[in-house]
């Protein structure tokens, strides 16, 4: 069976990591969430967050939780579908136009799912939208 994606098995194994790591982190908070939610109803709580690169304290509320939750079930499914796609072997190639995707990009986003020149293009027209729904500017 050709292989499609443009990476090597050890590149697709560091992302894996990269991802599966990650969704292990979303489960854990999104379980902790989940039973203080329950067990403390609407008090506001704080959150320790514990990750690579630092420790860093928020205070969440309970509606905030709310919006951090459907963040990272957001995450949880483009994390599940990265993966998907790794197992397909289609992983690593641009939707848009088909053409590889940098390495380094996908180290960094491993959710990547455009090329960086896709990416650009798509930022453009949606600051262009943007510019076109708001008044000029005044100078
Ligand atoms: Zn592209």
């Amino acid at each position: 069976m050709a292989s499609k994606t443009p990476l090597t098995e050890d590149q697709l194994a560091e992302i894996t990591n990269i991802l599966l790591e990650r969704k292990r982190a979303i489960e854990e908070e999104l379980r902790r969430n989940l039973s203080r939610v329950l067990e403390e109803g609407g008090e506001d709580t704080t959150v320790v967050n514990v990750e690579e690169g630092g420790e860093s304290r928020v205070d969440v509320g309970k509606e905030m939780d709310f919006q951090v939750m459907s963040m990272r079930t957001q995450e949880l499914r483009q994390i599940n579908e990265a993966l998907l796609r790794i197992e397909m072997r289609e992983y690593g190639l641009c939707e848009e136009c088909g053409s590889p995707i940098r390495f380094e990009r996908l180290r960094v986003m491993p959710f990547a799912q455009l090329c960086r020149s896709c990416q650009e293009e798509l930022e453009k027209e949606e600051k262009e939208r943007q510019l076109a729904l708001r008044p000029a500017p005044k100078e």
